[in-house]
This record gives structure tokens, C-alpha cells and sequence, in this order.
């Protein structure tokens, strides 16, 4: 395909393709999904080799949120079953995140629901990440805790964050369809706010909500604009009690066009595969392997993922490696490496000033995925209204942080 092979040429030079070739790879055929697979997949290969980066959710504080996110289990009115709790002790989540390093995450997501952190809660995130860093010095820590107001990204970076997360969700045209509490104007700015600090800035989308593909290719080419160091790609988990309930607009083919658009267009960015990877790619997510360099270890912030080990066990017969600690995720012209490890820590997050230990992390304020192992074939896409309820999909997390129980890592 003439397409495909236009689109390597570019990515392997780190150009953007036009908005007709992104739209195009959306619209490819079941036929020929392996050919576009594979050539995203030489792009990828081109800026990570066969590496994926692990990155390992801790939801600090689950539910509760005034914000009416129609994507979002922790949204305010929220009828989904979820685990709400306030604030975990800085101790409890970095037992929790050193779970996740034993598992061989190199980046711990420090999330919390909310419209923003309060000064208090920039204390308690700052005593969490000095928590974490005494158990596993090396670990790169992001903090996702919503919008931000002045200053506080630079507080964050001071306490030794050294990425923000925030994501677009989708295009500013289709933004208000799933947000009334806030615009995404106030998410651009946060980005920008986090990158002006200094830390590394982490922002994504979520597929799957009854946006068109202009609608995605829009939120794509906002997000190159940004230029976010990581790109998280979540496909809508439709939680029972939440406005998106019934919402299966995806198929496991689709999902792999989306990512493969993501790639083409931030081709040596660290393109993650993140919240319903296992409902929606099924029994094709090793190919997304191929698409996306890095992804969520075990579960997400309110529902299950399937196994840590069942992910590892994954990259391994996909011919993949988990990254290593000392080994820089970003091509050297992004994480300033010069080819080395000279400008940044383990990672490709920006030095740190003296004295400060490194990290950066990143994770969607929402990335929730289920336990699919085992589970019935889904049902056809379906739509906003009318879509069936797969409650056999969607597995409501029940251990981890906030409950008795041990993570899954
Ligand atoms: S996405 Fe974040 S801000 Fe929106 S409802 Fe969920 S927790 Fe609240």
C-alpha cells in the first residue's frame, strides 16, 4: 500500500503525517490490518526496538469526585461499585508501588480523583512520593491529580515528581458532550503548566465514546502539537452506573487502527497502551505490542486488569523484553541523552536538579481496565444508547490499595 509505506518513510524521519493519511489508517480494511499493523510496527521498532516500558497504577484516592466526567467511575453520581476511599497513607501506597516495581515497572502513576490537589494534598503527595523513593530509589514517579493551579506543578517537581499526567480524552469539539464541570482548555493548560515546570508531560486520549474519526484524529494531532513525552491510549471502559454504561463502539481491529494512527503520528513518542486493553483488543492485544511501547502492569485505578504475570508471560511469547531501570525510554533526541544517559535518568525524564532523585510516571485520570481472562466472546459494537451491558467485561477492582488485599503485579 503506497499509504503504508508513505507513513514509514515519515515516522522513521519523526514527521507528522498529513490528517488525510491519519484518517486513512483509520479507515483501512480487515484486510489489510496485519499490513498496517506491521508497518506501524517498523516505526516503533525504529525509535524502541522491541522494548516495553511497565508502568504501575496507584489510585491514592478513589471516588468521591465533584467533576461529572461521563467516562469516569469516580465521577460525581457515580452508580458504578466501586472502591471509595479518601487519602492512602504515604506508607500504604508505596507498599502498594513497590508491588509494582518487584513486578518490573520502571514508573510508578500516582493518581488521585478530584478537580485539582488542594496545598494539603500536595503534602500528602510529596510525603508519598519521599515514601516510594525510600523503597525503590531508582523508580520514576508521575503524579496525575487534576487540574493544577499556580505554582503547584512547581511544587510537585520540587518534591521529586518528575512527570504530570493529563490527558485530552478527546477532541475540543466533543469535549462538552463528556464534560460539563470543566473544559479542555483547563486540560491544556495543565499540561503546558506541568511542562513549563519542568516535569515531563504525560497526556492521552480515551477511544470508545461516540466520537468520529475526525473526532480522534483531532485529539492525535492536539496531543503532537503538545508534544507530551508519553501518549496514553485508552479505550472506554463502560462502567455500569456511569452516563457511558452499554457504550461498545470498539472492536479489537479498530483498537489496533487507533493505535497504529497514534503511532504513525508521534512516532518517537512512548505511545501507551493503557485502561481496556484486555476488553477491547482481546485476544489480539499481543499484536498491539507491535503499536505501543509501553504499558499498565496488573490493574487499574477502579477495575482489574488481568494478571501481572499473565501481562509478562504476554510481552515474552510476543517476542518482546520488559525495559530495564537503566535504560532510557525516549530516542536520544527527545530525552536529551545525546545518545547516552547524560541529560536524564533511566526513563528519558529531564535531570533532575542535584540532590533530587529521579522519576515520572503518567496515568489517564481514569484508566480502569477488567479481567478478561477466560471471558465470552463480546458483543457486536454497540452504540450510546442501546449498547448491551457487559458486566461479564467489566470487573470492578477489589484488591490493592485501599483493601486488604495484595496487589496485582
Ligand atoms: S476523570 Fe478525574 S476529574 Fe473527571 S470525574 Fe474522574 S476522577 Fe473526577
Amino acid at each position: 500500500m503506497e499509504l503504508l509505506n508513505t507513513l514509514v518513510d515519515k515516522g522513521l524521519r519523526g514527521e507528522t503525517p498529513t490528517r488525510d493519511e491519519a484518517l486513512a489508517v483509520l479507515a483501512t480494511s480487515d484486510d489489510d490490518l496485519l499490513d498496517v499493523v506491521a508497518a506501524a510496527g517498523r516505526v516503533r521498532r525504529h525509535w524502541f526496538g522491541r522494548r516495553v516500558k511497565l508502568n504501575y497504577l496507584v489510585n491514592l484516592k478513589s471516588g468521591l469526585c465533584p467533576e461529572d466526567c461521563s467516562y469516569c467511575s469516580q465521577r460525581l453520581g457515580s452508580g458504578a461499585g466501586i472502591l471509595r476511599y479518601t487519602w492512602l497513607k504515604p506508607e500504604e501506597a508505596a507498599e502498594a508501588a513497590a508491588a509494582g516495581v518487584a513486578g518490573g515497572a520502571k514508573r510508578v502513576c500516582l493518581v488521585a480523583s478530584g478537580r485539582g490537589p488542594t496545598d494539603r494534598d500536595l503534602e500528602r503527595v510529596s510525603d508519598t512520593i519521599a515514601a516510594i523513593r525510600e523503597r525503590n530509589e531508582g523508580v520514576e514517579v508521575c503524579a496525575c491529580l487534576g487540574l493544577l493551579s499556580g505554582g503547584q506543578a512547581e511544587r510537585l517537581r520540587a518534591a521529586g515528581a518528575d512527570a504530570y499526567n493529563h490527558n485530552l480524552n478527546t477532541s475540543e469539539a466533543e469535549y462538552a458532550s463528556i464534560c460539563t464541570t470543566h473544559d479542555y482548555a483547563d486540560r491544556v493548560a495543565t499540561v503546558r503548566q506541568a511542562r513549563g515546570a519542568g516535569l515531563s508531560a504525560c497526556s492521552g486520549l480515551i477511544a470508545g465514546m461516540g466520537e468520529s474519526d475526525e473526532d480522534l484524529v483531532d485529539v492525535v494531532f492536539a496531543l503532537r502539537e503538545l508534544d507530551p513525552d508519553s501518549v496514553p491510549v485508552n479505550f472506554l471502559i463502560p462502567f455500569e452506573g456511569t452516563p457511558l454504561a452499554g457504550t461498545w463502539e470498539l472492536t479489537p481491529r479498530r483498537a489496533l487502527r487507533i493505535l497504529a494512527m497514534v503511532r504513525f503520528v508521534c512516532p518517537d513518542v512512548e505511545v501507551r497502551l493503557a485502561g481496556g486493553r484486555e476488553v477491547h483488543l482481546r485476544s489480539l492485544q499481543p499484536l498491539a505490542l507491535h503499536l505501543a511501547n509501553s504499558v499498565f502492569l496488573g490493574d487499574y485505578l477502579t477495575s482489574e486488569g488481568q494478571a501481572g504475570k499473565a501481562d509478562l508471560d504476554m510481552i515474552a511469547d510476543a517476542g518482546f523484553e520488559v525495559e530495564g531501570a537503566d535504560t532510557v525510554t525516549l530516542p536520544a533526541h527527545r530525552s536529551g541523552t545525546g545518545g547516552g544517559n547524560g541529560g536524564r535518568p533511566p526513563g528519558g525524564v529531564p535531570a533532575r536538579d542535584a540532590g533530587e532523585p529521579a522519576a515520572t510516571a503518567t496515568a489517564t485520570a481514569d484508566p480502569t481496565a477488567p479481567d478478561t481472562a477466560a471471558r465470552p466472546a463480546p458483543a457486536p459494537a454497540g452504540g450510546r444508547a442501546g449498547g448491551e451491558a457487559r458486566t461479564d467485561l467489566v470487573a470492578v477492582r477489589r484488591r490493592g490499595a485501599g483493601t486488604g488485599l495484595p496487589p496485582n503485579a
